[in-house]
């Protein structure tokens, strides 16, 4: 039988994922979580979805903790046009009983209470449907019967393992028979829309396709307008469902619920059955087993029993029930499970409960109503998707800068499994290098090593230059300290010869010294002996004034005796003869007094000159006197300088000697700075020479 139906190639899948731009920041969650990867394009400035590639498996939904990633459903359409007064009838998936935490019939009256016409139970359109699977192993005897309850894995097979579509059930999913089966049963609702409360958002690819159901409404959204509505389940009247109830088909929503179910009409049909469920685990089984199938090997069950959601349909992504663990989860479902079982014991009593079930089951199901066939979508894929050459993967790893395997991570940041998925992605468009963290951080370090290069380069030449400006104020050291080795070594002969200088200085001012002391002492000797000769002369001055007194007196005596005379001759004239010897003895008397007189004179005469010149030798002597006081005095002060200069050239002497140390410790001192300054010049020239090899590297 074809499975495939050449219609339904050319429709797009519709979207159930919503993407909100402003809140995604590009993490990569979704895509790390997304089973195929490829309907997320990362190329732009979020991470959007191509509904044609999406299998609307809803992962994305709870791994987007920024709330970027949303569910589309038909909630809002749905309560809209209840309001509008369109005749609507809702069936309600088995999951119901965990997201209303066991008000699952109060739910049904709320849902009366809005309007809604009749309220179904989808669990027995599981019984159906297991009533299909079974009878389709018994007639047909499959190798291979894959479930197909659940559309992401549908589309995931129709999309990406087209190859396993006719091993996929051929009869629909439990909600398809559920509104298959009031389209033939219960026509009285043949004018109402149908409304499927789901935990799914891709059920709406499935009545998309099927043309079962008109309205998705996820019991996530309805559980939120239950809220902001603050309508409370419980103020409602427990209401049954308008079918028949279903007896442990309600475990269909658990993972192997359908193989549960199934055992009942096959006894064993378990040990055939693989149950699977969760991602990633069942897309690579179901990857394997195309690769076994094509490799001609053969499975080893005969039905599997897969779901997409690891928890089953209970947590899908269209749930509220995320904070409950899968027990508190398992406890409401085993418990509606063994209360239906009950229901039917009780209702209809012990064997013939089971054949009564058959009955109803029967009376439902019909051969051909509930088929289902399915689209090779794979053409989605094969046109978006292009599987690169080696030598394009290549470039594309050169380009995120791959040069060999070690360069190929793995590491998964970019949210694919390994470089190769990445490289695959971004040949086709739907990322872009930048998302690869390893090549960020290449980029990232390679603008660092050449903005560190670049440093580093500047450095060294900085370094270079600093160190040839030092190479030359070493030199100009080096010369500068010989200049100063050879000035200190001439300044030492110079203060060496001055100090020679110094010495004969000394000397002479020691002979000098002792002259001037000799001088003075001479001086002094001459002034006492001028202050004899002083005090001689004044003694003759004092003899020649007495002189001059006696001769005074002599002159004045002749002249006395001169009278004398002159009276004796008149008297001896008066006399006579008798006078006339007198007046000879008078005459010669007056001659003597005239010659006595004469020479008292001349003798004055001489006196007086003899005086002038006592009287001028004295006062030359007086003059001499104070000369000499002057030379003594300057002979005293000349010896004083003496004293001072001698004093002052022995303290010359020590500080010149002390300046000669100095001077030798300074020539050890430019012998050792040469000596240094060579080392440092010849350790520049290495150091430069090691820096600009680091430059180069
Ligand atoms: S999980 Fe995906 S959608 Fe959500 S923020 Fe991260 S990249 Fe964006
Ligand atoms: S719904 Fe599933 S398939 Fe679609 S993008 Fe999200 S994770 Fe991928
Ligand atoms: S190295 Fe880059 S391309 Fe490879 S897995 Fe990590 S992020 Fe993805």
């Amino acid at each position: 039988m074809e499975q495939s139906n050449s219609s339904l190639h050319e429709f797009h899948l519709a979207p159930v994922i919503a993407v909100d731009s402003e809140k995604c920041c590009n993490c990569h969650r979704c895509i790390s979580v997304c089973p195929v990867k490829m309907c997320n394009d990362a190329s732009g400035d979020y991470v959007s979805v191509d509904p044609d590639l999406c299998i609307g498996c809803g992962a994305c939904i709870e791994a987007c903790v920024h709330g970027a990633r949303s569910g589309i459903d038909d909630t809002r359409a749905f309560l809209e046009d209840l309001k509008a007064g369109k005749k609507i009838v809702a069936i309600v998936a088995p999951a119901a009983a965990v997201n209303f935490k066991g008000k699952d019939l109060e739910f049904n009256g709320w849902l009366k209470s809005i309007g809604v016409k009749a309220v179904f139970d989808v669990a027995f359109g599981a019984e159906l449907t297991t009533k299909s699977y079974v009878e389709q192993i018994k007639n047909e005897n499959p190798d291979l019967m894959i479930s197909q309850p659940c559309p992401a894995l549908v589309s995931f097979v129709e999309i990406y393992r087209p190859e396993l579509i006719k091993y996929l059930a051929k009869s629909d999913s439990p909600m398809a028979h559920t509104v298959e089966c009031i389209r033939h049963f219960y026509t009285e609702y043949s004018d109402c829309k149908i409304a499927v409360i789901s935990p799914c958002f891709a059920k709406k690819r499935e009545f998309d396709e099927n043309g079962r159901g008109d309205y998705n409404v996820t019991m996530k959204n309805l559980d939120e307008y239950l809220r902001l509505n603050e309508i409370d389940l419980s103020k409602f009247p427990k209401t049954d469902y308008d079918n028949p109830p279903a007896e442990r088909a309600v475990l269909y929503s658990t993972p192997g619920g359908l193989m549960r179910t199934a055992e009942r009409f096959v006894p064993g049909i378990s040990e055939r059955t693989r149950k699977i469920e969760g991602q990633p685990q069942v897309s690579a089984y179901l990857s394997g087993l195309q690769k076994m199938l094509a490799s001609g090997e053969k499975p080893q069950c005969q039905l599997v029993d897969c779901l997409n959601c690891g928890m089953g349909c209970n947590r899908g992504a269209g749930t509220v029930n995320h904070d409950m663990t899968v027990d508190q989860i398992e406890a409401f479902v085993e418990k509606r499970s063994q209360d239906r079982k009950e229901r039917w014991k009780t209702q209809y009593g012990g064997k013939s409960a089971l054949k009564k079930l058959d009955k109803t089951i029967s009376d439902y199901w019909k051969p051909g109503i509930y088929s289902r066939t399915y689209a090779d979508r794979s053409s989605f894929l094969k046109n978006k998707i292009k599987e690169p050459t080696e030598s394009q993967l290549e470039d594309i790893f050169h380009s995120l800068g791959k040069h060999s395997k070690k360069d190929l991570h793995d590491c998964g940041a970019c949210g694919y499994g390994s470089c190769r998925q990445m490289a695959i992605a971004i040949f086709n468009g739907v990322n872009r290098r930048e998302n690869c963290h390893h090549y960020v951080l290449h980029v990232a370090n390679v603008a660092h090593d050449n903005e560190l290069y670049e440093t580093v380069r500047n450095i060294t030449k900085q370094s270079i230059k600093m160190l040839e400006d030092t190479k030359g104020d070493v030199a100009s050291l080096v010369s500068v300290t010989k200049d100063m080795s050879q000035s200190v070594s001439s300044g030492s002969s110079a203060i060496q010869e001055m100090l020679g200088n110094i010495n004969s200085i000394n000397s002479i001012i020691e002979t000098n010294f002792r002259i001037v002391a000799e001088l003075e002492k001479a001086t002094q000797t001459g002034r006492t002996n001028l202050a004899d000769v002083t005090n001689l002369v004044g003694e003759i001055e004092a003899e020649s004034r007495t002189l001059m007194e006696m001769s005074k007196m002599v002159a004045q005596i002749s002249g006395q005796t001169n009278m004398l005379a002159m009276n004796a001759a008149i008297e001896a004239a008066h006399a006579g003869q008798y006078g006339a010897g007198f007046s000879v003895v008078a005459d010669e008397i007056r001659k003597l007094a005239e010659d006595s007189g004469k020479e008292a004179r001349q003798i004055g005469e001489v006196l007086k000159k003899i005086k002038g010149m006592i009287d001028n030798a004295y006062s030359k002597t007086g003059i001499a006197n104070k000369e000499f006081e002057t030379v003594v005095s300057l002979a005293g002060k000349v010896k004083d300088q003496e004293l001072e200069v001698k004093s002052a050239m022995s303290e010359q002497n020590e500080g010149n000697n002390r300046l000669l140390d100095d001077l030798a410790q300074m020539q050890d001192g430019t012998h050792a700075v040469e000596a240094a300054a060579g080392k440092v010049s010849t350790s520049t020239d290495t150091v430069i020479k090691e820096i600009s090899d680091i430059g180069k590297r």
